[in-house]
Order: structure tokens, then sequence, then C-alpha cells
């Protein structure tokens, strides 16, 4: 294949790899946007002198997309700075496509993940942070980076813009119920952490797919997932065959339709969601990063 194909062996899949996408672009403020493909949804912005993108979509062909889209909204301002929420290819594997000769801004354990995958395309980050806050300016830009421990993915790191009042944490909360399959959730400690931002002072809430949301939306948001988890133990208790699809899937629109059923993607997705959390409970979660002491993961197995 001649374009970076990320994960795939199967030369066919260029015809997947390489479309772009219609990209819709929404200004929430003077210098910072919203953009997706429909599905996955992030942000960038003007900077002084250049534009800091989040993420990069997940194929060359959304990546291009993306630089095409940003360089309508801002023209003549190159992408200088590219920002990692975590590791995932559909969010962050295609800064080869995007802006090869960015600053990429991740935490460390989302660099030490991308260090030993080697996905081609997906660019080893240049700027490496620790910890669970991190106060920057980048070309200007204030931005307050946050990584309270693992929620999704490896080294989430969550964006707060206390000028615009915006919050943006990729692939944990949604304004709806469309995630479904939910792999590399971290359950043992998510609805905390996730409850902590709402410490900060925000507004708006974007999420990494699908639409904003706000205060509200994403409590709910927060909740549901809490009613999930508490209605799969209820699944065990109830001696429900955890392992089903559809009995599990008929088991939780019984405990959930009435407070949450109205939430987009309801009965579609909160069967295939069951089975992946009854998981954390029948296997003790997806590894070191679902114990309380998660700051043990890999501390110091990889070098970068
Ligand atoms: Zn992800």
């Amino acid at each position: 294949m001649t374009v970076n194909h990320g994960n795939f062996t199967l030369p066919e899949a260029e015809a997947y790899l390489t479309r772009e996408p219609e990209m819709q672009v929404e200004k929430l403020s003077d210098r910072l946007y919203t953009i997706t493909d429909g599905q996955v949804r992030t942000l960038f912005v003007a900077g002084d002198t250049g534009v800091i993108a989040f993420d990069t979509f997940g194929t060359p062909g959304k990546a291009r997309a993306y630089h095409k889209a940003i360089a309508a909204a801002l023209p003549g301002k190159a992408i200088t700075t590219i920002i990692y929420t975590h590791d995932h290819l559909d969010s962050a594997g295609f800064a080869a496509d995007l802006a090869p000769g960015a600053e990429i801004i991740a935490d460390e354990m989302c660099a030490k993940v991308i260090k030993l995958r080697g996905a081609q395309g997906q660019i080893q980050p240049t700027r490496v942070l620790s910890g669970e806050r991190h106060e920057l300016t980048v070309d200007g830009v204030n931005l307050v980076l946050l990584n309270p421990g693992p929620t999704h993915g490896s080294g989430n790191i969550a964006a707060w813009l206390a000028d615009e009042k915006v919050l943006f944490s990729a692939d944990t909360v949604l304004a709806n119920s469309k995630y479904g399959f939910m792999p590399d959730y971290h359950f043992a400690n998510f609805v905390p952490f996730m409850r902590g931002f709402l410490e900060l002072e925000w507004e708006r809430f974007v999420p990494g797919r699908y639409e904003m949301t706000d205060r509200a939306g994403f409590e709910r948001g927060v909740n549901f997932i809490e009613a999930v988890m508490t209605a799969c133990q209820n699944a065990f208790v109830n001696f429900v065959p955890i392992w089903m699809y559809e009995p599990m899937k008929g088991f939780c629109i019984e405990q959930l339709s009435g407070d949450f059923g109205d939430l987009d993607g309801f009965e579609g997705h909160v069967g295939q969601m069951a089975i992946r959390i009854v998981h954390h409970y029948l296997m003790g979660g997806w590894g070191l990063e679902d114990t309380p002491d998660h700051q043990v993961l890999m501390a110091d197995e990889v070098s970068l």
C-alpha cells in the first residue's frame, strides 16, 4: 500500500483508508472551532501564528479532509501543534497525513503505547506530559490539559478551555447512548473521574463523538453509564445469562428505559454496552488500569 495503513494489513483496505468525508465545522468562539465527520468530533484552535489541532481523525483520508477544513476556516495558518487526546487510531492515528512537521503533545502513557504499537501513520509525540494537570500556553492559547486517571484508551487527556467555558473529553461521555461496544473503557474509576470534571467552570461539553451538550447533558451521560453498570450487576443477581446479547439487552431495557429510554440510540446500543460492562465484574476489568492503584500501569517498562 502506498498510503499509511495504521494496523490494516489488507491492501484492499486502501478504499476505506483514502475516502475523504465531508466535514462540518462550527465556530465556538473567536478562535475555537469544533469539527465532525458525522461520527467523531474534535476541536481546533487558532493560535497567534499557527493552528492547534486536537487529534487527527481516523484514516489518512479523514486526516486530509480535516486539514482542508482547517485551511478553509483559517486560511494562511499552518497546523503547528497537534494534541493527542489518547492513543486510539480512530482519534489520533494519522498525524503523518494531517501535519507531519507539527509539534505533538500527548500524555506519557499514550506516547508509550504509540511507541510499542508502531502503527503506520501514527507519529510519536514530541512533547510528553506526565501527571494529572498541566496549564500550558501554546502559541498564545491558554489550555488546561487534564488526565485524572484511566477513563478510555491510554493516557486520555481532557482539555478545559476556561476562557471559552468549554470542556472537551474524547470518547468518554456522550450526549446520547450510541457508543455501544465500549472497547478500552476503564470502569473502575470512570464515573468518579468524570464527575470530577463538574468541579470546573464550563458551560459547553464537547464529546469525541456526535453532538455537543451542556452540563446537564454531561451529568445525564455520566448517570446513564453508572445506571448501566448498576443494571449489569443486577443481571448477575437475577441470574440473567450475562454472556448472551438478547437476554442482556432485554434486561437492560426493562431496567433502564424509564429513566433513559429517550436517549438517542438507547435500544440499539444498550445490549452491547451491557455485554462489555458485565465483563468488568466477571473478569475484573481490562488490566492494571482498572485497579485502585492505576498509577503503576506500565510505570517503568517503556522508555521514550
Ligand atoms: Zn478512543
